[in-house]
């Protein structure tokens, strides 16, 4: 375990504030809260909080971490969370969290600081999301954990307890001057939580890519949604020796499809990088230049469709040094570091 930096207090009470009017905006905004740290599964659990800490090091080394602007993270409220979520698993979160912790299903735990750390990563994607759609960034990411795509609307399921970019998503219809939204799910496994969310929504349009046959065993082509969302969820399921120009390939025109029918006006990200290669927990064979060209298919498609706007929420990615190359090579491709366009 890799002990708390020097830097980290910064990291609770934010001294980079959003750019002033007039002043050049830098593209991407980071959401990130200490506090996530203290989401501790038991020792041998592949999502630990060495991953993010190994990312937030690394992006302080290279200097990212100073070039973006960070963005105010809180917990998410009981209200913001019940959009996606039954009031019977938030009591039986909560009452967990008063046993001190513990498992909520077979792969999904929660220490003494798991609940903090689990409304952090929701506001953190709901905040990114507001903060985008009033015009304060273009960009945003959100590095949270526990990661969310999974999460049931009754219940936790693989490392996820609350589906942080469905209730973002969520948030942005009910407050904002939104009407379409699309989001983007390239973790190896299949976005099922988000696609359950979504899955007869006219507003909400999901693509995911990810490994297949593979946890959780949905996301199969013909899942296409229904009702008003008919032919707005796009699954692409690769088996696992799918060769990278093909995965890209598959992604590129998938994704062109959705959005040209979708016309989404906000883009969200469900950044997993767990089909990296040599991923301990996923994998399929991807290298940091995939994740390059992922990342600036859906710039193309938000510039396109969305006035650019963009906001990524971490997900998976088990080998912490490999996930930290991954965020930054995606914070790149974002526009991160780079003064804006006029
Ligand atoms: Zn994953």
């Amino acid at each position: 375990m890799i002990g708390a930096s020097s830097w980290f207090p910064a990291l609770l009470h934010p001294i980079r504030p959003g750019p002033a009017p007039g002043e050049v905006r830098m593209s991407v905004a980071l959401y990130v809260d200490r506090r996530m740290l203290e989401h501790r599964p038991p020792p041998a659990h592949p999502e630990k909080p060495e991953r993010l800490e190994t990312v937030l090091r690394h992006l302080k080394r290279t200097g990212m971490l100073d070039a973006c602007p960070a963005g105010v993270v809180r917990e998410a409220t009981d209200e913001e969370l019940r959009r996606v979520h039954t009031g019977d698993y938030l009591a039986s979160v909560v009452d967990v969290d008063r046993r001190g912790g513990g498992a909520l299903e077979a792969d999904t735990w929660m220490s003494p600081g798991s609940l903090t750390a689990a409304r952090l990563a929701a506001g953190a994607s709901i905040e990114a999301v507001a903060d985008v759609l009033g015009g304060k960034y273009r960009r945003a990411m959100g590095l949270v954990r526990p990661p969310g795509h999974h999460a049931l609307t009754g219940g936790a399921m693989g490392f996820c307890l609350f589906a942080n970019v469905a209730v973002a998503a969520r948030e942005a219809l009910a407050r904002h001057q939104v009407d379409r939204i699309l989001i983007v799910d390239f973790d190896v496994h299949h976005g099922n939580g988000t696609q359950d969310a979504f899955y007869d929504s006219g507003e909400v349009a999901f693509l995911s890519v990810h490994r297949h046959p593979f946890y959780p065993g949905t996301g199969l082509k013909d899942e296409t949604g229904t009702g008003a969302g008919l032919g707005l969820t796009t699954n692409i399921p690769l088996p696992f020796n799918t060769a990278p120009r093909d995965c890209r390939a598959a992604f590129r025109a998938g994704l062109h499809a959705l959005a040209d029918r979708h016309r989404p006006e906000l883009v969200i990200i469900s950044a997993g990088f767990d089909a990296m290669a040599e991923d301990p927990v996923g994998g399929l064979g991807l290298d940091f230049e995939d994740f390059d060209v992922l990342t600036r298919d859906i710039v193309d498609v938000a510039e396109t469709h969305a006035g650019g706007r963009i906001v990524s929420i971490l997900e998976g990615g088990y080998n912490p040094s490999l996930l930290a190359g991954c965020v930054q090579t995606h914070l790149e491709a974002l526009g991160a570091g780079r003064p804006e366009k006029p």
